[in-house]
Order: structure tokens, then sequence, then C-alpha cells
């Protein structure tokens, strides 16, 4: 079965208030001694896969902020990528990037290594909203970024958005989400404010300063967010996803398939398909166990079956299609009605999920509870 690949880039220029992902300032000597050891790392582990466990179908190069890389580096890693893994033709490579962090010449150069969906972190078109999430970027430049990505040949062009920002009126959003419109994107991800302990933000809501957003005004925003999107063609195919017919992005349907991955670079999570792993997240670590010749591993759990069934329904419920009964059943050898019986009929006649052409959803009135729907299954 073929596999996705995630490559953990840990650098970026300046960290954002909200953020807790796993990013350093970057530095040159830090981003060679990564870069060796990413490396590495891929000749490890493609020396302990079978030849049947490298067929590659996606490659998503994520962080932090891939394009702080120079151009020469990422193309090394895709070209490493190509040596160690068996790509498929056809594969979906995306590169993440924040505008300010590219130009015409670092585009071209992705284009020309292989790169054919980018993904920009927009998240706000107000400079005062952009300003408070502690964004390097100003809208200008994110308009730029994208010209210039479609100069450079990106058709397949995802821009992430944020709602629910403290100080974001819902005509804030709505403005947004035109604006970004006008962009003509082919995929838009739009995800709520969330609040991780220990971020800037977080101390400030702790100490009063700031006031986070009410669930009710963040409900409210998602839903127009549906949609203004979908009234402008964008097909709502995950809770926090839209794009155009044939855009929707292959490498995370594979995650809301529950299907393997292996994630490579500091702090990267791997599912074999019945097992997750996940390397050291510290960069100094990761860069000295692969220098001594080990895989960076650094917790390993084998998933019961009870976890592997509940896994694949709520992550296959964030689908609009739902999940695919039969492909479950084919999976795991039980039908999801003999497994969850009662939670089945409890949800279905509170009208929360429905079963339609073989596939389980949630249904208009599930979406907006969609975790409470999740947890009936944990
Ligand atoms: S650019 Fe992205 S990864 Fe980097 S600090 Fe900001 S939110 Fe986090």
């Amino acid at each position: 079965m073929s596999i996705g690949l995630y490559i953990h880039v840990p650098f970026c220029l300046k960290k954002c208030n909200y953020c807790d992902f796993i990013s350093y300032p970057y530095n040159e000597k830090d981003a060679d001694a990564y870069l060796n050891a990413l490396i590495k790392e891929m000749e490890l582990v493609s020396a302990s896969l079978p030849p049947e466990a490298k067929e590659v179908e996606t490659i998503y190069l994520g962080g932090g902020t891939p394009t702080c890389l120079p151009a020469p580096a990422l193309a090394a890693i895709l070209g490493s990528c190509r040596r160690c893994f068996f790509v498929l033709p056809g594969a979906e490579i995306t590169v993440e990037a924040n505008p300010g962090t590219v130009d015409g010449v670092k585009l071209a150069a992705l284009r020309e290594a292989g790169v054919n969906r980018l993904s920009l972190g927009v998240q706000a078109v107000q400079e005062r909203l952009l300003k408070f999430l502690g964004r390097m970027h100003t809208f200008e430049q994110a308009r730029e970024a994208v010209r210039m990505a479609r100069e450079a040949g990106f058709a397949n062009l995802n821009l992430d958005l944020i709602f629910g920002i403290p100080g974001q009126t819902p005509a804030d959003w709505e403005e947004c989400l035109k604006r970004i419109l006008d962009l003509r994107p082919s995929h838009v991800s739009t995800y709520g404010l969330q609040l991780e302990e220990g971020t800037p933000l977080w101390r400030d809501v702790q100490a009063g300063k700031v006031a986070p957003v009410d669930e009710e005004a963040e409900l409210a925003m998602f839903e127009l967010a549906i949609e203004i999107l979908t009234a402008a063609g964008l097909i709502h195919y995950e809770i926090s996803n839209f794009a155009v017919p044939a855009g929707r992005c292959r490498h995370n349907l594979r995650y809301w398939r529950n299907l393997p991955y292996l994630g490579l670079g500091p702090a990267a999570h791997s599912f074999s398909g019945s097992c997750r792993f996940s390397n050291e997240t510290s960069l100094e670590k990761y860069v000295v166990r692969l220098k001594a010749g080990e895989l960076p591993v650094a917790g390993r759990e084998k998933l019961t079956r009870q976890t592997l069934l509940a896994e694949t329904v709520f992550l296959g419920l964030r689908l609009r299609e739902g999940l695919d009964l039969k492909a479950f059943a084919d999976r795991f050898g039980q039908a999801v009605e003999e497994v969850y019986r009662v939670e089945l009929d409890r949800l279905l006649k509170l009208n929360l999920i429905e079963i339609k052409n073989n596939f389980l959803r949630l249904t208009p009135r599930g979406l907006p509870v969609a975790n409470q729907v999740f947890a009936s299954f944990v």
C-alpha cells in the first residue's frame, strides 16, 4: 500500500503569538545540521522498509515555515525523497509557505523541483489582526505571493485562514473571505483560533488582557465561511476545508481516511496502519541521534483494535462525504453498525449523523457539534 510522506521543517523567521508548533528561529548553521540529519533519517528509514512500503503517493513539507530554507535545500530534500522512496508519477507534492519568505525565483525553483501544490499561510486580511496574531507579513505581501505563485505555474494553491481571533468582527471575517475569494484559490482552509497553553496569547487571556471570542460568535463565523465559500463554488469537503472539485488535498485525505503515513524531521508523527510513532521534538536531540546512526523515534504506541476502529470512524466523519462503510468493513472484517450499534442508534435518533449511499456522515445539525459526536466513539 502506498504511503504519504510528511516532512517537518522546524524553522520560522519569528514565532507567532498563538503558535505551539515545534519551530526554532531560522539560522543557517542549525538549518544545515537539520538538513544533514533529515537526509540521514530518510536513508535509515528507507533501509528498514520493504520495497512495497516505499511507494509514495503524496509528500507534504510542513512546519514551521519550510520556505525559510533556501530553494536548493528544499530541492535537496525532495531529491532525497526520490532517492530513498518510490515517488509515484503524479504524486501530490505540497510545500507550506508564508508570505514574505517566497519570491519569484524561489517559487520557480520549487516548481522545477517538482512541487505542484503550495499552501500559503495568509490567516487574515486586516493588518491589525495580522499584527495581533504576531504574523510577520501584510495582506499585500500575501497577495503578491499569490501573484508570484501563479506566475511560477502553481495552479493548485491553498490559502490558510483563521477565524475567532479576539477583536475580529463578523464584518472583518466576511471581508476576509471575500478578499480571499478575489485571489481565486483552488483550496481554502479555515481554522478556529485555538488557545494553546504556554503561548503569549494564552498568557494574555489568562491575565485578563485579552478576551477570547465566545463559542457562539465562533460558530457564526464557521457558518458564514460555509455560506460564502460554497456560494463561490468551492466544495466543503472536510469540516475545515474547501476546494474546487479537483482540488482536495490528497495528503490530508490520507489522514482523514486513517491511511499510513511516514513523518520525518523533529516532532514528526507516523502511522503504520497499526502503530503510531513520534520523533524527538528537540532539534538538538534529533540531530545527535541521527549523527549516531540511530532513528530519532521518541515514542511508539501499538494501537488496540478498539482505538483503531474509533479513530477510523471519527476521522472519516470529518469528511463531508463521510466514512466509507464498505471500505471500513473490508479493512476491519466487521461492519460499523455491528461495532457501534448503540452509539449509532442514539446519534441517528438525534439526527446528528446519517447513513446515505453506504457512507456514514454528519448531518448539518451534527456539524456544529462534531466534537461531541466524535467523543461518542472513543
Ligand atoms: S509561521 Fe506558522 S509555524 Fe511559524 S510560528 Fe507562525 S504559526 Fe507557528
